[in-house]
C-alpha cells in the first residue's frame, strides 16, 4: 500500500516539475513514506531520518518530509521528536504536498494530517517507481472499518472508501497498452469494495470488479490483497473460477488459531469458520494457492492456544505466511483493554515453532509441484544469475528458469516443467 502510496505522490510532484532521484544525498527534497504497523517500522523510520540529518547538516536547504501511518498516527508531535523534519502529512492528504513544501522552504514547519471520508486520489495516474514494466500495483479503495483489536490502520487511514470502478479499469487497461501483465488490486480490505456506477446505474462489488478487470485481456493476469476471511464470498471464488487470469492466489490472514483469541483480537470469525471458509477456496477453486499473517503472542496467549495457531497453519496449509511476534501499538483496542503480558522469550520461542512450521510447509507445498508444468509470466532476471529467468505461478509461487538460447523478454508466458525446488523458490526448464 505504501509502495503504491509513493507513486501516487511522485505523480502529484511530478505535475509541479519535480523529478525523481535514486540518491538522496542530491535531493532537495526527501520524503519518507512510513508504516506504523509494529514498533520495528518505526524504528526503522527513526534510524532513517538518523541517516538523512548527516546530509542534511551539510545542506541546509534540504527539506525532510514524513508521509503515511507513522505521520498520522503522531501528527506535530513529530516535529517534536524529530527535530529535522520540515513536513508531516497523513496518507489522505498528499494533494497538499507542493502547498506544504512551499510552505516548508519559507522556514515554516508544515503539517496537514486531516482523514478523509473520500479521498481516492482516483483521478491520479501513478508514475509506476521502480517498475519492472510488467506487474504493477493499482489501488482500490484506501481505509478500514473492521476494528481489529491490535490494529492501527483504522485510526492511521480513516475509514474504508471505494474507488470509482470506471478510474480503476482506465489505469488497468493504459497499464495493459504500456506492456504491463499483471496488476494487482490493493486495499486493507478488497472483498468489501463496493461502487454506485450512477452512469450505467449498477452496483459494482469486488467480484464484478474482478471480472471487469479480467475482461481488459485474457493475457493481463489480475491478483488482489488483502483479504479479511470474514468477506471474502463465493461470488469472489467463483470469478476466479470462471477466468483463468484471475490469479489462484488468495491471501487469507488468520492471525490466530485459537477461538479466544481471535474473538479478543475482535476478527469475528472462529476456528471453524476459518477452516470451512478454507474448505469452500479449495472446493471452488481446487489449485488455489493460500498464505496468511500469523501473530505469536497476543495478549494472554496460552500455550493451548499457540497450538490451535499451529494447527490451523497445518490444515490450511499454507504456501507462504508472514509471521511476527505481538507488537503492541498506542491508541489500539488491545493496548486499551488487555495486558501485553506474554513474556518476550515466549512470543519468541512460539514464532520460531510458527516460522518452522511455514517452512516445513512452504517445501512441501514447493515439492508437490515438481514434475508439474506451469504458466509462468516472466518478470526478469533471477536474482543470483542473468542467465536464469525469474517470473511467478499463477499461484504466486518464484520459478527460476534458465534462459539458453530461447528468445523470450520480460512479460512473456513460458510453459516451465518443475524439475527442483527449494523452501522459496521453483525450479525448472522451459518447455520448447
Ligand atoms: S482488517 Fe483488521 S488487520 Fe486489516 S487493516 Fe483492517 S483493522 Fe487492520
Amino acid at each position: 500500500m505504501n509502495f503504491s502510496d509513493s507513486e501516487i505522490v511522485a505523480s502529484i510532484l511530478d505535475k509541479e516539475g519535480y523529478g525523481a532521484t535514486r540518491n538522496y544525498a542530491e535531493a532537495d527534497l526527501v520524503l519518507l513514506n512510513t508504516c506504523s504497523i509494529r514498533e520495528k517500522a518505526e524504528q526503522t523510520v527513526r534510524k532513517r531520518l538518523t541517516e538523512f540529518k548527516k546530509i542534511k547538516d551539510g545542506k541546509p536547504g534540504m527539506l525532510i518530509g514524513v508521509l503515511g501511518c507513522m505521520a498520522e498516527r503522531l501528527k506535530s508531535k513529530f516535529l517534536e521528536e524529530e527535530q529535522l523534519v520540515d513536513i508531516v502529512v497523513g496518507p489522505d492528504a498528499y494533494r497538499s504536498l507542493p502547498v506544504l513544501v512551499e510552505e516548508a522552504e519559507t522556514g515554516q514547519k508544515a503539517v496537514n494530517v486531516l482523514l478523509s471520508r473520500d479521498e481516492t486520489y482516483a483521478d491520479i495516474s501513478p508514475v509506476r517507481l521502480d517498475s519492472n514494466g510488467v506487474t504493477a500495483f493499482v489501488s482500490i479503495m484506501r481505509g478500514c472499518n473492521n476494528m481489529c483489536s491490535f490494529c492501527v490502520v483504522p485510526f492511521t487511514r480513516g475509514r474504508e472508501r471505494s474507488r470509482d470502478a470506471v478510474s480503476i479499469l482506465k489505469e488497468c487497461s493504459d497499464l495493459f497498452d504500456n506492456g504491463f501483465r499483471e496488476v494487482t488490486l490493493l486495499g486493507q480490505n478488497v472483498d468489501s469494495y463496493y461502487f454506485i456506477d450512477e452512469v450505467k446505474d449498477e452496483i459494482v462489488t469486488f467480484s464484478k470488479l474482478l471480472e471487469k478487470v479480467a475482461l481488459i485481456s485474457p493475457l493481463l493476469r489480475v491478483r488482489f490483497s488483502t483479504s479479511h476471511p470474514k468477506d471474502i464470498t463465493d461470488d469472489v471464488l467463483r470469478s476466479m473460477r470462471k477466468h483463468k487470469n484471475i490469479c489462484r492466489y488468495i491471501h487469507l490472514p488468520v492471525q490466530s488459531g485459537s477461538t479466544r483469541i481471535l474473538q479478543l483480537m475482535n476478527r469475528t470469525y472462529t476456528r471453524e469458520w476459518y477452516k470451512a471458509k478454507v474448505d469452500r477456496i479449495r472446493e471452488i477453486v481446487p489449485d488455489c494457492g493460500i498464505s496468511s499473517d500469523v501473530i505469536a503472542g497476543f495478549c494472554t496467549e496460552t500455550e493451548e492456544d499457540h497450538e490451535h495457531t499451529l494447527e490451523i497453519m497445518r490444515y490450511s496449509g499454507y504456501d507462504m505466511s508472514y509471521m511476527f511476534v505481538y507488537s503492541e501499538r498506542p491508541g489500539t483496542l488491545a493496548q486499551r483493554r488487555y495486558a501485553d503480558d506474554v513474556p518476550p522469550e515466549i512470543k519468541k520461542r512460539r514464532l520460531t515453532e510458527i516460522v518452522e512450521l511455514q517452512n516445513r510447509l512452504s517445501l512441501e507445498s514447493n515439492r508437490k509441484d515438481v514434475g508439474k508444468d506451469f504458466e509462468v509470466l516472466i518478470e526478469g532476471d533471477s536474482k543470483r544469475s542473468s542467465q536464469d529467468w525469474m517470473g511467478r505461478t499463477t499461484q504466486n509461487k518464484v520459478v527460476v528458469f534458465p534462459k539458453r538460447e530461447s528468445n523470450y523478454h520480460k512479460g512473456d508466458y513460458v510453459m516451465v516443467k518443475i524439475k527442483d525446488c527449494t523452501q522459496a523458490t521453483l525450479l525448472g526448464e522451459s518447455k520448447d
